[in-house]
């Protein structure tokens, strides 16, 4: 039916037979509701006092995490519009690296205020665009309150860290954590132009080794790979070494077709045997006149060519992945060769240190003073896998929120207070903002509010309450900081209590919401094609039903396809 228009009684066909339409206000409404939905089930794990999802995937592999990112992602969301939202938060996640949750949750809200002014018969075009001058002038409030904050403060850099890490289930370690992660900020953080930091956090390799316990986390100044040295006989540790890094293997080349040898005498074993060792042994000698003392290639090194290096006084490592061998280029300086004919001196790599080490249960090898300093690796430790995995999350938020920090060298304080701020001066502001759209501003300041809300409710604060402490304790102009201190639900000096947020999460994370929340409100049409039941290859739970619904004017007679 949905796929006809009624032209003076004959039916013209736009879509294709078992085409899904839905317009006006019911599509915008079931998009609003999925959206909202979405947003919805983030809200209970939202802040210090929030709750963890536990998450089971096809095959029984269970992730317990407290990640917004994560949550979306392994919950595999179906719906188009919900799907949006988990795109704002990837979105999120690449632009801040923390802050998912207050993106998706604030798309959510703005949504809810949307139905209202939609009920009170204000056009989406309205809304949308009351949500965008609304948007742009919370960037700018949020631009001119922000505070300072210097690479050499370690003190709140560390204090960024830790809020970032509040919300993860990192326990004691935090505090530990947010040390290494400001250490490791700073420890690849270059001068670009003339004052400006850069942070490439990729230039953080983040290694995982479960066993040990959360403490037992280390940054090491360089990288770590693991894999362990070759051979017994080889040194398990070189100073001031000269790396060969090789995407060639040292073994004797398998033919690539099957060939058969005929040999005749117990001689002509031999003879082939020590021809093949030749080649080996000339290759390591190649390899020991550049001065190479460490290898590390992608490949295999067979026992004999193991032997031979060991002979050199060689450390070799095999079989590295190619994300490995490529930061090791980057670090030690080293140029990765393919053909072992063209290793030449100038090739290798340097660093202080390499040498292999026992980590829990495991041998690593660490490479320690490359060349290039501006790579490290913060080796995370804990007692099970799914702990690891958690904690790699948390280093992982907390390192992109100390590098916000320093690369825009602007903070603001959590816990609700700069949501409270921001809310104070965008209320002001709307007085002067004419018709309609003042509407749609004061339901942008109320989906801000809901933020602070939702801190208060997960710590089981009655939100209307606090709401009220909020606002009216930020009339005071002294008090712009002022937040929700969760355990005594009084309203306090956030800035004083440390909890403190790069500027970068709250900017993009109030964009990104505003612009899936308008996105979803400008959607009027909603057309989904039939979905495929013949070898569809992944998700097809749902879709069973929809084919009995064909058009009833139209005969299928299998016409066309
Ligand atoms: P997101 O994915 O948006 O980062 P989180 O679950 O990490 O979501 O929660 C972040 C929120 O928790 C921020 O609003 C932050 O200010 C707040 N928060 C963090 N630590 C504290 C604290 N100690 N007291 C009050 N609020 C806090
Ligand atoms: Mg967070």
């Amino acid at each position: 039916m949905a796929s006809q228009i009624e032209n003076m009684g004959v039916p013209v066909i736009i879509l294709k037979e078992g085409s899904q339409r839905t317009t006006g206000r019911e599509a915008l409404r079931n998009n609003m509701m999925a959206a909202i939905a979405v947003a919805e089930i983030l809200k209970t794990t939202y802040g210090p006092k929030g709750m963890d999802k536990m998450l089971v995937d096809s095959l029984g592999d269970v992730t317990i995490t407290n990640d917004g990112a994560t949550i979306l992602d392994k919950m595999d969301i179906q719906h188009p519009a919900g799907k949006m939202l988990v795109q704002a938060a990837k979105g999120q996640d690449e632009e801040a690296g923390d802050g998912t949750k207050t993106s998706v949750i604030f798309a959510g809200e703005l949504l809810r205020q949307a139905e209202d002014l939609i009920d009170r018969n204000i056009h989406p075009t309205i809304i949308i665009q009351g949500y965008k001058t609304a948007v742009d002038k919370a960037v700018e409030v949020l631009n001119s309150i922000a505070e300072p904050v210097s690479i050499d403060d370690t003190e709140k850099l560390i204090k960024v860290a830790m809020t970032s890490l509040n919300s993860k289930a990192v326990g004691e370690a935090r505090e530990y954590f947010a040390k290494i992660v400001v250490d490791a900020a700073r420890a690849v953080a270059e001068m670009r132009g003339d004052k400006q930091y850069y942070v490439d956090i990729n230039n953080v390799q983040i290694v995982k080794k479960h066993g040990g316990a959360l403490t037992d986390t280390q940054l090491v100044n360089g990288i770590v790979i693991d894999k362990e040295v070759v051979h017994p006989d080889m040194p398990k540790r070189v100073e001031k070494a000269r790396i060969a890094l090789l995407d060639a293997p040292l073994e004797i080349q398998k033919p690539e077709i099957d060939m058969e040898i005929s040999i005749s005498s117990p001689d002509s074993i031999k003879r082939l045997l020590d021809k093949q060792e030749k080649i080996l042994q000339d290759k390591v000698e190649k390899i020991a006149a550049t001065g190479a003392n460490v290898v590390i290639t992608q490949k295999g090194i067979d026992d004999i060519a193991q032997h031979f290096l060991a002979k050199k006084g060689i450390l070799a490592v095999r079989r590295v992945k190619r994300s490995d061998i490529e930061k090791l280029a980057k670090a030690t300086g080293a140029k990765i060769v393919t053909n072992l004919d063209d290793l030449k001196p100038e090739d290798l790599g340097y660093a202080d240190l390499v040498e292999e080490r026992k980590v829990g249960e495991d041998k690593m090898v660490f490479i320690e003073g490359a060349k290039n300093p501006k790579s490290v690796t913060i080796l995370v430790r804990a007692g099970f896998e799914r702990m690891v995995d958690e904690a790699e999350r948390a280093i992982h938020d907390a390192l992109s929120s100390v590098a916000d920090a320093i690369m825009d060298g602007k903070i603001v304080a959590g816990g609700g207070a700069v949501e409270a701020e921001v809310a104070k001066s965008l209320r002001e502001w709307s007085k002067g903002v004419p018709g309609k759209v003042q509407l749609a501003v004061e339901a942008f300041v109320k989906a801000l509010e809901a933020l602070p809300q939702t801190l208060a409710t997960n710590a089981g604060y009655d939100p209307i309450d606090i709401l009220m402490k909020l606002r009216s304790t930020h009339s005071d102009q002294s008090k712009k900081w002022y937040g929700i201190d969760l355990n005594t639900g009084n309203i306090v000096d956030m800035w004083a209590k440390g909890v403190v947020e790069p500027l970068r999460v709250k900017v993009n994370a109030y964009k990104a919401g505003t612009e899936a929340a308008t996105l979803i409100l400008r959607i009027d049409d909603m057309v989904a094609a039939k979905r495929s039941t013949t070898g569809g290859p992944s998700g097809k739970k749902e879709g069973g039903k929809e084919e009995e619904e064909s058009s009833p004017s139209t005969s299928s007679s299998g016409s066309s396809d």
